[in-house]
């Protein structure tokens, strides 16, 4: 459990509290600078009347504490707790609600959680529905009486769509008893700060930016209320849904570099969407820095960077999408996002496969739309593999 009274890097920078909050020496018996990983599941209770601090690790555990501590900082928030993947995070999310209530989410977000929320909605008898969270006026009219969680997620995978938070956060206000959450999966709190903009709680799959080295799966809730962090416990304790020992290490090693990496996913990301913005072969970029993309003023009022994931569409039909892909030498045909290496994926073939094409259209995926997760590799050498890549593609 993180608490903001042992944040002792309060009034340091971003990258200053990544690498030391949570990381105090003096709170280790050998004063390790790196904190350890603490596998015991156990500890020695001096007083077997009181149990002490850490007593069994469902319940607390030192490196997941450490690490937690480390989120915190990095959130400006009160509490971070985590978990063994995002979806195991929303799950627990899930838990602050009863049966009978009534959810508002994002028709536009990620794959997983969409089928997550009607699974729970069903087996928890809980209503949801899909709206598009772009549009304001869309998330106030689908509120209902029994209304108690709004969960959104911005910007949209793959074509950088974006919801106002800041609005939304004031429509959730404005009527007692809802939670608003947001999945910051793709900025992190270095590029978009949900709290700050009015959310209740912000939601990461760590499994992404957050660790960055395509090694954890791990997820983490960041939110200020006690209220939540007693019923969020409650899940990780009595559930189980427990990261261990070891992935903690991993992921806090990865905060470490979260803002360099960042920086560069980002001046990667522009550098390439400005490249492929002028190729012959390429109808449109989908990109926020673009003036073109529909969201460009809001991505300039909400966010201070980009992550380098954004989706182009290219000439032909899903035959040259696909002979793109296999083109590539340095972009891994991958379906995953957030890493320091590049990937590339055909979202109609991959992640949005049960979309309806109506859907997929109102989304901008299109069958040769190419979705980019753009590494921190040396932005020559990867506007150089997309430019073999669609010469052959095109030859
Ligand atoms: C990957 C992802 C998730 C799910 O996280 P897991 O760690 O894979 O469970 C949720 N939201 C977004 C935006 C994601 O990219």
């Amino acid at each position: 459990m993180a608490d903001s009274k042992e944040n002792t890097n309060k009034d340091c920078g971003f990258a200053t509290r990544a690498i030391h909050a949570g990381q105090e020496y003096d709170q280790w018996s050998n004063a390790e600078i790196v904190p350890p990983i603490v596998t015991s599941i156990t500890y020695y209770q001096n007083n077997p009347a009181k149990m002490e601090c850490h007593f069994y690790s469902r319940m607390s555990n030192p490196t997941r504490d450490s690490l937690e501590r480390c989120l915190a900082a990095l959130e400006d928030s009160k509490h971070a707790l985590v978990f063994p993947s995002g979806s195991a995070a929303v799950t627990a999310l899930l838990h602050l609600l009863e049966s009978g209530d009534h959810i508002v989410a994002s028709v536009e977000q990620y794959g997983g959680t969409r089928l997550l929320l009607i699974d729970s909605a069903k087996h928890q008898k809980m209503e949801v529905d899909f709206v598009d969270s772009q549009d304001v006026n869309e998330v106030e009219a689908a509120i209902k009486p029994n209304t108690k969680l709004i969960w959104i997620e911005t910007p949209s995978n793959p074509c950088v769509k974006m919801s106002d938070i800041a609005a939304i956060a004031k429509v959730a206000r404005s009527r007692e008893g809802i939670i608003f959450a947001v999945d910051n999966t793709l900025l992190t709190p270095y590029f978009q700060r949900p709290l700050e903009l009015g959310a209740d709680i912000s939601m990461y799959s760590c499994t992404k930016y957050m660790n960055g080295h395509n090694d954890v799966l791990a997820g983490a809730l960041m939110f200020n209320s006690t209220e939540f962090l007693e019923g969020l416990q409650m899940v990780q304790q009595k559930y189980g849904s427990i990261l261990p020992a070891f992935d903690c290490s991993m992921l806090n090693r990865g905060l470490k570099t979260l803002s360099l990496r960042m920086e560069k996913h980002c001046e990667n990301g522009v550098a390439l969407a400005r490249y492929l913005e002028k190729h012959p072969k390429v109808v449109s970029v989908s990109h926020p820095v673009l003036p073109s993309h529909p969201h460009y003023e809001l991505a300039k009022k909400q966010t201070t960077g980009n992550c380098g994931l954004f989706a182009f569409r290219i000439s032909g039909t899903v035959y040259e999408a696909k002979k793109f892909i296999q083109s590539l030498r340095i972009f891994a045909s991958s379906g995953s996002l957030g890493s320091f290496s590049s990937f590339a994926m055909i979202p109609v073939c991959v992640s949005h496969t049960s979309l309806t094409e109506a859907e997929r259209e109102k989304f901008g995926i299109f069958d040769t739309t190419i979705r980019l997760s753009v590494g921190i590799e040396n932005v020559e050498d990867l506007i150089k593999d997309l430019e073999q890549a669609l010469d052959k593609t095109f030859k």
